[in-house]
C-alpha cells in the first residue's frame, strides 16, 4: 500500500495527515517581496515574528490567522498561495505529483532530518523586529527557490 501522500489529493487527507505533511521547514514563515514589474517572488531571511528560528515552527500556530494578518495558511484549494511556496515544500510537491524528499520526517521517520540536510531556517533568519520594513530589499536570498 503506498503512502498516503503518494496516491491521495490534497483534498482527500484527513486533518491529520494534512498537518504531518509539513517538514517543519519554516521557509513559508519568512517575509517575501513580489517585483510588480516581472512578477518574480523573493524570500527574505526575515522572519515572522511568531517563528520560533530553532524549532521552526509557529510559536502560536492555532491562532496564527487572527495574529498575523498575511499569514500564509494553506488549504487544499489554496492554488495561488502555492506559487508563494519554496518548491520543497511538501504541499506543492504533493500538489505538482512530485514525491517528497528523503529529508522529509515523513520519509526519513525522523523530525530532524530536515534541519540536519540543511533545509530548515534553524538559526539563519533575523527576527522582524531587528529590520525595518522599508530595508526588506537589502534581505533578499537566493537560497530557497520558487
Ligand atoms: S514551506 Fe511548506 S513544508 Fe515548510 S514549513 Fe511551510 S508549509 Fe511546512
Ligand atoms: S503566523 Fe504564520 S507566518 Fe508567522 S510564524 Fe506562524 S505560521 Fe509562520
Amino acid at each position: 500500500m503506498p503512502a498516503f501522500w503518494e496516491h491521495k489529493t490534497l483534498d482527500q487527507m484527513t486533518t491529520d495527515e494534512w498537518e504531518s505533511l509539513c517538514d517543519g521547514c519554516g521557509r513559508c514563515c519568512l517575509h517575501k517581496l513580489e517585483d510588480i514589474d516581472t512578477g518574480h517572488h523573493f524570500y527574505t531571511d526575515v522572519a515572522c515574528r511568531l517563528l520560533d528560528s530553532t524549532s521552526c515552527r509557529c510559536s502560536q500556530y492555532n491562532i496564527r490567522e487572527s495574529v498575523v494578518s498575511d499569514c500564509l495558511v494553506l488549504r487544499p484549494d489554496s492554488e495561488k498561495e502555492f506559487a508563494w511556496l519554496p518548491t520543497t515544500c511538501a504541499y506543492r510537491r504533493v500538489y505538482e505529483k512530485k514525491p517528497l524528499h528523503w529529508w522529509h520526517p515523513l520519509v526519513s521517520g525522523d523530525p530532524d532530518t530536515v534541519h540536519a540536510a540543511g533545509i530548515s531556517v534553524r538559526d539563519n533568519v533575523i527576527h522582524e523586529s531587528e529590520v525595518n520594513k522599508s530595508d526588506l530589499e537589502d534581505h533578499i536570498i537566493h537560497w530557497i527557490d520558487f
